[in-house]
Formats: C-alpha cells, sequence, structure tokens
C-alpha cells in the first residue's frame, strides 16, 4: 500500500491556534473552572455521592479540553520547532494552563486530607475513577499540614528545583570538542554519543574520553549539586515526612511494594554474567582480545539494506496482524486519520514519540524515517503505544494511562513481534544480525544498566547521609561497574564521572528502575506467549485493556503474573539469554 508520510493533521482538535474554534476552547476552558471553583462549598465529609461524581465529571471536562489545547500546541512545536508563532502561542499555553492547575488544586488537597470512611462511602460509588482516587490518598500518612505544605513548596522553587535548573543549565551548555577526519569539530552530548556507536574504535574511546572529561572538569560542582538534592531528599522525606527509607518516596508514586524492587534488582545482579557473556562474545566479533566500555555499543555488522516506507509500514501491519488482527487495525488508524508524521525535515522534532490525547482520540505518532532495519522496529515501537493507549479508551481520562511501568508493555512487544517476524522472513543475515544485537545492546542499556544506577542510588543516598565526599561517591560508582561488568570489560579510570552525567538521578530520584521493571516485564510477557500460544492473548489483551485503571500489583496478578517472584523476572533473562544464543550461532561476516 501507499502511505502518506508527509506532516500529520491535527484538525481532530483545533483547526489552528488562531482559529476561532481555539479562542472558544480556551473560553470554555475558563467558564468550566469557574464553575468548577464555585463547587468548593459543596465539599464536605457528608457531601452525596451525586454532588461527589459531577465535581469527578467537570474535573475530567476541565482535564480533556485542557489536553486538547496543550497538546495541540506541543504537537505544533514538534512538528516545527523553529516556527516563532508556534514557539510563543506554546509558552502562552503553558503559562495559561499553570494558573488553571492551580485554580483546581484544592480538590486534590481536600481530597487527600479527608478521613477514610467519608473517602470510602465516595470511592465505593465512583466506578472508573476509584483506583485514581485511591491513589491520591496513598500519600495522606506522608502529607505534612498545609502551612508546612506551602512553605516546602515556596522554599523548593528557590531550592532543590533551583539546583537542578542549575544542574541542566551548567550541563546543557556544554561544548564538546572530537577530531573528525582531521578536523576538529564542536559537538552536543548528543552529537558527541552517536560516535559511541562508530565503526572506528579509536572514535569510540575518543567519544568517552571527552564526555567525561569535560564532566570531570566540574564533578566538584556536580557532585556538590548531588549531595545538596539527596541531603534535601533525606530531610524532607524521611525526617519530617516518615517515609521508611529514600526509595519509598518513588515506590509510593509507581504504587509498586518495595519488595518486588528489591526482588528485581537482586534478579539483575544475579545475572551479570548474561551480559559479560555477551561483551565476551562481542569482543571475539570485533576480533579483540577483551572488550573496553568503550565497545558495548559498537557494531559488529555493517547493513547498508534500507526499506521504503510503504514497505515498512506493511511489514509493521503483518506482524501485528499474525499476533492479533484488532492490534493491527489500531495501528492502521493512527494512519488513516493522518495522524502519524514519519519524514524527515528540518526544524521538525528529532526522534520518535507517540502522544495520546484523550481515551476517545486516537493518538499521534512523530518518528523521523530514514529505511534503516532500526527505523522500522522504531515505528513498530511507537504504534504499539498508539494501540495500548487504544485498548484502554473505555476508561476515563484519569485511568486510560498505563502507569511508569507499565508504560512500556505493548510497544515493546510490538517491537519484539516485528524483530521475530523479520527474523522469520529476512534472509539478509547481515540485517537478521542488526535486529538481533539492536535486542541485545537495548536490553543491556535499558535492563542492567538502569537497574545498577538504581543501585548506586540508593548506596549514595546512605553514603552521603553518612558525610561521603565526591571522591568518594566516584570511588563507590566504579566499584559498582566492576562488579556488574567483572573481568568481561576494561572499564577507563573516567567512567567514574558517569554519575555525575545521569540527569535522572538529580532530577526525578530513583526514576530508573521503572526502565529495568517494564523492559523485563514485556520480555517475561513474550516468553509466555511463545510457550503458550493463543491462550495468552486474551490474558494480555486484558493487561492492556486495564491502562491505569488499577494498581500495576493487581493488573499483573490478574494476568497470572506474580511480580513478588524473582522467577518471574528471571524469566525475562532467560530471553535476552536466548537471543545471545542465537546470535552466538551466527557466523559473523568479517
Ligand atoms: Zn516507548
Amino acid at each position: 500500500m501507499t502511505y502518506n508520510q508527509s506532516p500529520w493533521s491535527l484538525s481532530d482538535l483545533f483547526p489552528s491556534q488562531d482559529s476561532p474554534e481555539m479562542k472558544a476552547g480556551f473560553d470554555d476552558l475558563d467558564n468550566k473552572v469557574v464553575e468548577f471553583e464555585a463547587l468548593r462549598p459543596s465539599l464536605s465529609t457528608d457531601m452525596s455521592v451525586e454532588a461527589f461524581l459531577k465535581m469527578l465529571q467537570l474535573l475530567e471536562a476541565i482535564s480533556r479540553l485542557a489536553n486538547r489545547i496543550a497538546d495541540f500546541a506541543e504537537l505544533s512545536f514538534s512538528a516545527d520547532t523553529q516556527d516563532q508563532a508556534i514557539q510563543a502561542f506554546l509558552s502562552d499555553v503553558e503559562s495559561r494552563m499553570a494558573i488553571m492547575s492551580n485554580r483546581t488544586l484544592f480538590f486534590s488537597l481536600w481530597w487527600k486530607g479527608l478521613e477514610q470512611a467519608a473517602a470510602d462511602r465516595l470511592m465505593a460509588a465512583s466506578g472508573d475513577y476509584r483506583y485514581w482516587l485511591e491513589e491520591m490518598r496513598h500519600f495522606k500518612p506522608y502529607t505534612l499540614t498545609e502551612p508546612e505544605e506551602k512553605i516546602i513548596n515556596i522554599k523548593d522553587v528557590t531550592g532543590t528545583r533551583a539546583i537542578v535548573n542549575l544542574y541542566n543549565t551548567i550541563t546543557n551548555r556544554y561544548v564538546f570538542h572530537l577530531e573528525l577526519d582531521g578536523e576538529v569539530k564542536e559537538l552536543t552530548r548528543g552529537e558527541l554519543m552517536v560516535y559511541v556507536r562508530s565503526h572506528d574504535p579509536a572514535l569510540r574511546a575518543a567519544a568517552y574520553q571527552e564526555m567525561y572529561r569535560v564532566y570531570g572538569q566540574d564533578a566538584t560542582i556536580l557532585g556538590q549539586m548531588y549531595q545538596t538534592l539527596v541531603r534535601d531528599w533525606h530531610n524532607e522525606n524521611l525526617d519530617m515526612r516518615k517515609y521508611a527509607n529514600p526509595m519509598q518516596v518513588r515506590n509510593l508514586a509507581n504504587d509498586i511494594p518495595g519488595d518486588v524492587v528489591d526482588t528485581l534488582l537482586r534478579v539483575c545482579q544475579d545475572n551479570f554474567s548474561v551480559f559479560q557473556r555477551f561483551f565476551q562474545l562481542k569482543a571475539r566479533w570485533l576480533g579483540l582480545e577483551r572488550l573496553r566500555r568503550y565497545d558495548i555499543y559498537a557494531p559488529v555488522v555493517k547493513t547498508d539494506k534500507k526499506y521504503d516506507f510503504d514497505q515498512a509500514a506493511d511489514m509493521v501491519f503483518d506482524a501485528f496482524q499474525l499476533f492479533e488482527p484488532k492490534f493491527a487495525n489500531l495501528a492502521r488508524r493512527v494512519l488513516d486519520q493522518n495522524h502519524l508524521d514519519s519524514e524527515v525535515r528540518r526544524g521538525k522534532m528529532t526522534g520518535a514519540f507517540c502522544a495520546t490525547v484523550a481515551p476517545d482520540i486516537t493518538p499521534w505518532v512523530l518518528a523521523n524515517y530514514q529505511g534503516k532495519p532500526d527505523d522500522v522496529a522504531t515505528l513498530a515501537h511507537e504504534l504499539g503505544h498508539a494501540i495500548h493507549s487504544q485498548l484502554a479508551a473505555e476508561h476515563s481520562l484519569f485511568t486510560f494511562h498505563a502507569s511508569l511501568p507499565l508504560a512500556e508493555t505493548a510497544s515493546t512487544f510490538g517491537e519484539m513481534m516485528l524483530v521475530d517476524r523479520l527474523l522469520a522472513t529476512e534472509k539478509d543475515t547481515s540485517v537478521r544480525q542488526t535486529l538481533l544485537f539492536r535486542q541485545v545492546d537495548d536490553a543491556y542499556a535499558t535492563v542492567m544498566r538502569q537497574a545498577q544506577f538504581a543501585v548506586f542510588e540508593r548506596q549514595a543516598h546512605d553514603m552521603i547521609n553518612k558525610g561521603a565526599t565526591v571522591d568518594e561517591l566516584s570511588h563507590a560508582y566504579l566499584e559498582n561497574l566492576h562488579q556488574q561488568f567483572g573481568d568481561a570489560l576494561d572499564v577507563g579510570d573516567e567512567f567514574r564521572w558517569e554519575w555525575v552525567s545521569i540527569p535522572h538521578i538529580y532530577q526525578t530520584p530513583f526514576y530508573v528502575y521503572a526502565y529495568t521493571f517494564g523492559q523485563l516485564l514485556v520480555l517475561s510477557l513474550y516468553q509466555q506467549y511463545k510457550a503458550e500460544g493463543e491462550s495468552f492473548k486474551p490474558r494480555y489483551l486484558s493487561l492492556l485493556s486495564s491502562g491505569g485503571s488499577k494498581s500495576p500489583e493487581k493488573i499483573l496478578s490478574d494476568a497470572g503474573i506474580d511480580m513478588h517472584n524473582a522467577r518471574f523476572w528471571q524469566g525475562g533473562f532467560d530471553v535476552i539469554s536466548g537471543l545471545i544464543e542465537q546470535l552466538a550461532a551466527i557466523p559473523v561476516a568479517k
């Protein structure tokens, strides 16, 4: 078939940013917020179920409209980041939305403070909103008095948030120098990191050395910022809010029990040897005695194979169709409604994403399709996200979105369906190898690397509390790498500065394990599918259709998965080992 690659249509949201419909949208939003504010006095312990539901529905309508406006602005910006009118519109929308969310904030504060019996009575009658309401209340025991919360909010602006902003400002203006074809080039971090996947071993080493030379120069100050953030985390969350440990704050937000995270991280540590074996094989394929840390993403094969876009889209649909026709239909809908923008153009945002606006609106997908086997897999990944949210369309705006640890369940699975299909049909060995390497490289970066970041974070929080210096933290970080890689890799000393280059541990402490969780979950699910075939599908479909309407634990246990059980997570590593064995069996063409 022939498909359109040109810019998407946003007309399902608004005709344009200066249309009468957009103006009416803003007016309508304001009227609804006024209406919502007027209901504030009706909030009470003994308010009727009808009055409560009316407020929830109104809040949902407000959020839906706010999403439509904000996503219109953001999607317009992604399609053309250089258009000044769009930039101005986007920042106007952002500030209006911040004001709007402040005006409706009273509801969640009241709800969190409400006594249990009254909350139970209202939740029992709130249908699909229930889990969303329940989850908000998880924070009740850790919430301080209103004046205390206000002081923390105000002081955070010039405290922790200011430090994170400074960290971003300092690190985003770093300029990296790399000699390319005899000429020294100035690069951004993103541009520099392209070369860690270069075919030239000297260039891979130079890219990493330059990266940590620059970060290392500022390591004392960046490390100090981290120490300050960690101390604040401890003072606020442990001393004042009485969380039991630093990671519990994030676990509660993800609604994942602490023992599950402990098990997950322990299983990763038990499987260090899986990737060590991969790195040893990779050394052999690259003709090296031993791999260096610089070489872990080194390409082993070169493929020139290109797929034109129509061919790629058909391959993705075929793979989905083979699994379940419904998947193919939901993915097709994104293209049929012109919600996909896949061409490469100047000023368009790089990378790929899927944006979901509301349950009843088909998501938008952005990709920069260049024809490589990788790009086909990315297309399958993003369309997988689109399938996930459409399957959950029966839920409310507050409950259709999968929570962070489950957010990659359909996307990564979709990618694996495509890779399997390609492995089965593609005769070209270099393409097959490229795809398998992509799978294992990604599994390393998403599963093990992130798990070890979380392990380091836990250790660092403990050490900083006991007064550790920046050098002591760097030493601990290097030790973490040595444990992970064993004898399989040579790790350059400059990698001791890697931790000061990870924005996540500054911005959102303990965020990273969600990546590990999500990826191992999908690998385990995929293994179940391979083992069970047809009988797996209804369980999987109902898992996806749950969206975010239940806790991750409930969603998974309904699908027959016990996330407390180490063997479940081990299943994910067994898939990775299987991929590595497949690679080991293919002779590498030199
Ligand atoms: Zn994704």
